[in-house]
C-alpha cells in the first residue's frame, strides 16, 4: 500500500498561436497585487504550446507525435458537425447576439483533422482523428515517463486500479476492526446519551456480526454513512415485511 507514483507533467496545447496577454475584467486595487497578477499571467501563457508537426501529445493514455494538422473543408463537414454549428448559431442568437456571429471558417468548434503517430513506433499506422478546432490537448515534453510494464503514461490503468484497490482494502480493514456496538460510520463508541440509528436485519457491512447489529450515531457527522447503509438496506427490502416491528434488544434472550 506504500506505492510511489510517478508524477505526470504536461502543458496545454491547441491549434491557435500563443496568446501574448490574458484579457481580465477588472484589476486589483493594489499595485503589488497587479504586479503579481502580471507574473502569474506570464506563467499561464508559458504553459501553452501551439500544436505543429513533431509536437508530442497524449491520446488514449499514450504518447503520440503530431504528423499533420488540417482544416476540414467546409463542404466536407458532414451532418454531425453541421448540426453542432447550427446549435452554436442558435445559442448565439438566443444569447442576445453578443460578439461576432459565428462563421463556419473561424468558428471555434469547426471540425479539424489531427493525424498522430504513436511515438517511437514508426511502423504503426498513423491515427486520423477529427475533432473541434478548440480541443485542448495535453502536450508532453521530449523526456517523458512511461510505464515499463504496459507502455501507458503514468498513471497507467493498472496504477489507477491498484490505487483504487488499496483504498478499498484500507476501508475494509478499518471497517472490520470496528467493535460490536460501535458506530459503523465513524467506528467510535456510541454512549448511552447519544442518539443512534439502528438497522434491523442482517448486518450488511459486517456479516460476521449478529443480526440487528448495524448501528450508527444519529449525528450529522455520521449521516453520510447512514444514508449509504440505508440505500443498500432498502435495496435488500428494508422494512417492507414488518413496517413497525423491531427486534427488542433489551429483552432478547
Ligand atoms: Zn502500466
Ligand atoms: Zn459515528
Amino acid at each position: 500500500m506504500n506505492r510511489w507514483y510517478v508524477r505526470q507533467h504536461t502543458k496545454h496545447g491547441g491549434i491557435h498561436p500563443p496568446r501574448t496577454s490574458i484579457n481580465r475584467i477588472g484589476e486589483f486595487s493594489s499595485a503589488m497585487r497587479r504586479q503579481e497578477q502580471r507574473i502569474h499571467d506570464k506563467e499561464i501563457l508559458a504553459n501553452y504550446v501551439q500544436l505543429k508537426p513533431g509536437v508530442l501529445v497524449i491520446w488514449d493514455r499514450r504518447p503520440h507525435r503530431v504528423i499533420e494538422l488540417a482544416e476540414r473543408p467546409v463542404d466536407l463537414w458532414g451532418e454531425e458537425h453541421e448540426m453542432r454549428f447550427a446549435t452554436a448559431l442558435e445559442q448565439w442568437e438566443r444569447g442576445g447576439k453578443r460578439g461576432d456571429q459565428p462563421e463556419k471558417a473561424t468558428w471555434d468548434g469547426r471540425p479539424y483533422v489531427f493525424v498522430l503517430q504513436p511515438d517511437g513506433k514508426p511502423h504503426e499506422k498513423p491515427i486520423h482523428l477529427i475533432g473541434p478546432a478548440n480541443h485542448s490537448w495535453d502536450v508532453l515534453p521530449e523526456h517523458y515517463a512511461i510505464c515499463a510494464a504496459c507502455g501507458e503514461l503514468p498513471p497507467c490503468r493498472h496504477e489507477i486500479a491498484e490505487q483504487e484497490a488499496d483504498r478499498q482494502a484500507a476501508r475494509a480493514d478499518v471497517l472490520m476492526d470496528i467493535p460490536p456496538g460501535h458506530c459503523l460510520g465513524c467506528g467510535e463508541f456510541i454512549t448511552a446519551r447519544q442518539q443512534a440509528t439502528r438497522f434491523p436485519g442482517p448486518n450488511l457491512w459486517r456479516p460476521d456480526l449478529p443480526e440487528n447489529s448495524a448501528v450508527f450515531h444519529a449525528r450529522q457527522e455520521c449521516s453520510y454513512e447512514v444514508d449509504r447503509y440505508r440505500r443498500q438496506w432498502e435495496a435488500r427490502g428494508g422494512m417492507k415485511q414488518q413496517p413497525s416491528l423491531f427486534a427488542d434488544q433489551e429483552n432478547a434472550s
